[in-house]
């Protein structure tokens, strides 16, 4: 069974032959297999189960039409997935992406990368991801429900509260989880916590939908703080105006930074003045309820809205949150020269891999999504809990398990990415969630 450890340019060989055109899926391989194969080299026991070999490789992937009738009467199809990559920890768990660019490489991608992230938060979870190239954009509510009875009229036969357990992601919020969850008790006539994110009625836990964003400003104060730093007074920029970047905006503000900076698909607003709590109730009320673009902020309170992406604009703190490689290397050189300190990724994947190395080489502090927004999923893993006790916990104590969970994350990070002084948190966040659905897997042999 003795095997020789691959160069990380001969196991990606491997893994772009298997893979071909998937370059999101290659991407977020290459950048976690970069940390572990070295780390595996010296270890016979990892390297000979193949470990990292059998991890890039989804447990399964399922594709399948989704049918619906839009409101004119037209029949339309779209294509729905789940990657369920995989399930060494505990039921695949991981979100349901709504967006015209999902494909099949995007979804194997978060499902890997998913794998690492639901290990590091402790919690019994596997890794998975799915969704469908459906725009929930100008379409109506009766448009969306139809679509989402249709998506889980098929989904249903690969999920299950101890198979898989899906939550939101781009596109899918509480409109679309209630109307999954309804089609999912009425198909199986049984009410079972198979999705989280869910409403406060029906099994929804406190705190799910703000635990990305605050989790990923709480990864950055856990950064700061062991440079006895702090958010209190930091200039940010973030990217977003969906659930991760509002929620962001918020636990900055809680924390006495700034927030200047938001986006979406069609550009960015600046507010100098920051983006207080007054006007973040306004935004939510505008992405949530009036489901109109970012721009309209500008209008509102007379600040500038440009095209493109915000991190041309001087800050200390970033937080990209609204997509994956939204940073170039370009952009990272830019937040760089213009002295930012600090970038905490609320967002799946948004820096690009020579981004990432601009800002390893800089030696700022760089807080790697599996990381830096694991709150979300631990969240959903208490909402998980919940379920299965049928129980509700109070708000306080969640909020205590989110920021306890965030700071054990930070500090399983620090122990394997310690450079001297210097955290390679990227580093860190690979091995760390590597070992243990590593171990498990050896315990389970050849499977
Ligand atoms: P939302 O749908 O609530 O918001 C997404 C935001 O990102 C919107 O402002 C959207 O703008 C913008 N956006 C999406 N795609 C693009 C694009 N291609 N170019 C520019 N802007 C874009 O999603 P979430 O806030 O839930 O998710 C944001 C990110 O956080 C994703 O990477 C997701 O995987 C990640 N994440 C989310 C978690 C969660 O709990 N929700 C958990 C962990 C990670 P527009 O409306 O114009 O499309």
């Amino acid at each position: 069974m003795v095997t020789n450890a691959p160069t990380l340019d001969e196991f990606m060989h491997g893994v772009v032959k298997r893979n071909p055109g998937e370059e999101e899926f290659h991407q977020a391989v290459k950048e976690v297999a970069a940390d572990v194969l070295p780390f595996v080299a010296d270890k016979p026991k990892y390297k000979e189960w193949e470990i990292m070999r059998r991890i890039a490789e989804p447990d399964r992937a399922v594709m399948f039409r989704v049918t619906w009738m839009d409101d004119n009467g037209n029949i339309r199809v779209n294509r729905g997935y789940r990657v369920q990559n995989n399930n060494a920890i505990g039921p695949y768990k991981g979100g349901i992406r709504f967006h015209p660019s999902v494909t099949l490489s995007v979804l194997k991608f978060l499902a890997f990368e998913q794998t690492f992230k639901n290990s590091l938060t402790g919690l019994p979870m596997g890794g998975g991801k799915g969704g469908a190239d459906f725009n929930p954009k100008g379409k109506s509510d009766g448009e969306v429900m139809r679509f989402c009875q249709s998506f889980m009229t098929e989904l249903v036969r690969y999920i299950g509260p101890d198979t898989d357990v899906p939550a939101g992601d781009i596109g899918v919020g509480a409109r679309e989880i209630g109307y999954m969850f309804g089609q999912y008790k009425r198909l199986t006539n049984s009410f079972v916590g198979v999705l989280t994110g869910k409403g406060m009625e029906f099994g929804g836990s406190l705190i799910r939908t703000e635990a990305t964003g605050y989790g990923a400003v709480y990864f950055m104060q856990n950064m700061l703080e062991a440079q006895s730093n702090s958010v209190e007074g930091k200039t940010c920029v973030i990217s977003g105006s969906g659930n991760v970047a509002t929620h962001a905006v918020e636990k900055i503000n809680d924390l006495g930074g700034k927030a200047v900076t938001l986006s979406d698909s069609s550009g960015f607003i600046f507010d100098p003045a920051g983006i207080n709590a007054e006007k973040l109730a306004w935004i939510k009320d505008l992405k949530n309820v009036r489901r109109g673009r970012i721009s309209e902020y500008a209008d509102e309170f007379g600040c500038e809205f440009h095209e493109g992406r915000p991190w041309g604009v001087e800050c200390d703190l970033a937080f990209p949150c609204a997509t994956q490689n939204e940073i170039d290397e370009g952009e990272a050189k830019t937040l760089v020269s213009n002295n930012c300190i600090g970038v905490s990724e609320g967002a799946n994947m948004p820096t690009v891999l020579g981004g990432i190395e601009i800002f390893k080489d800089a030696k700022i502090m760089y807080g790697p999504s599996k990381a830096a927004n694991a709150g979300g999923v631990a969240v959903s893993g208490l909402e998980m809990s919940q379920n299965s006790a049928r129980i509700a916990w109070k708000e306080e104590e969640l909020q205590k398990l989110l920021r306890d969970i965030m700071k054990d994350i930070h500090d399983n990070c620090a122990e394997y990415g310690a450079e001297g002084k210097h955290i390679n948190y990227v580093k860190g966040a690979n091995i760390a969630g590597f070992i243990k659905v590593a171990n498990a897997m050896m315990a389970y042999g050849v499977v």
